[in-house]
């Protein structure tokens, strides 16, 4: 009579401890619950660091609906200038009919500055990924702030934008709470990506273009690499295809202009293949 009962007790025992395991890979790895933007009045921990119950509720929450969000996606570039790839990337937006986000390094910006004026002439926008690419979550606040300071002086002192230069990507994606908090100190709005197709891996276009629809979003921000000639490669197909599904492309900044945090940062699955 014992037997039966012990078995069962464990069997349950068992189930649990699974599933306790299962639910807490399920919330441990889910790519989204990073932030796509973090701006500067924003609650940052909460942002970075969801409880337990706002990560239950995002996870178990009705998924939000594509119709709930706008069709807007930003192209983002990070690095370079590149004197070989740059130009064929410009050119290539131009042909496409496409505003695109640049972060640049403030120190290539500087070494190339006929690169970094014929981006923004072209209508793209120009941002600060710091002056010499270090990784931030290994420096202090004070040396984080310099870094950006210094990276947008050098972007302003070459291309002068009226607008204030604020928006700012961390170099490798690498960042701790600390180095958002620092950025926000300085006045800065933190820009991550909804999608990160790898382009900087030796990947190819049609393996790019396949992750990008794939995953697609909306909103979107795109994380890509401006010195990759297979990203350049996937731009026509990948613009031709969210544009037959409704989205308009623009800049970073117009994106956050034309919708809020909350929406970038709860964007709605669109799979477009
Ligand atoms: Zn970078």
């Amino acid at each position: 009579m014992r037997r039966p009962g012990r078995k069962a007790a464990l069997l349950a025992l068992a189930v649990i401890v699974l599933s306790c395991a299962a639910l807490w890979v399920w919330l441990r790895f889910d790519v989204l619950l990073r932030p796509v933007v973090v701006l500067r009045g924003a609650d940052a921990a909460a942002l970075l660091r969801p409880s337990l119950a706002a990560r239950v509720v995002d996870r178990v929450g009705r998924p939000v609906s594509a119709d709930s969000r706008p069709r807007l996606i930003a192209l983002s570039f990070d690095d370079g200038p590149y004197p070989v790839e740059t130009p064929l990337l410009l050119q290539t937006l131009r042909d496409l009919g496409v505003p695109a986000t640049f972060f640049l390094i403030g120190r290539d910006a500087e070494q190339f500055p006929d690169l970094t004026r014929a981006i923004a002439a072209g209508g793209n926008e120009i941002a600060d990924h710091t002056l010499t690419h270090p990784n931030l979550d290994q420096l202090g606040d004070r040396a984080v702030q310099a870094e950006l300071q210094a990276g947008a002086a050098a972007l302003e002192r070459i291309a002068p934008d009226p607008a204030e230069r604020r928006l700012f990507r961390p170099p490798h994606g690498r960042f701790t709470l600390a180095t958002i908090r620092a950025a926000q100190a300085a006045g800065y709005d933190t820009i991550l990506w909804s999608d990160d197709p790898g382009d900087w891996r030796s990947i190819g276009a049609a393996e790019i273009r396949d992750h990008v629809l794939r995953r697609a979003r909306a909103p979107e921000i795109l994380l890509l690499h401006s010195g990759r000639q297979a990203t350049i490669a996937a731009l026509p197909q990948i613009v031709g295809r969210f544009r037959r599904a409704g989205y308009a492309f623009v800049t970073v900044g117009a994106l956050l202009r034309r919708t809020s945090a909350e929406q970038l940062n709860r964007p709605a699955r669109l799979p477009l293949e």
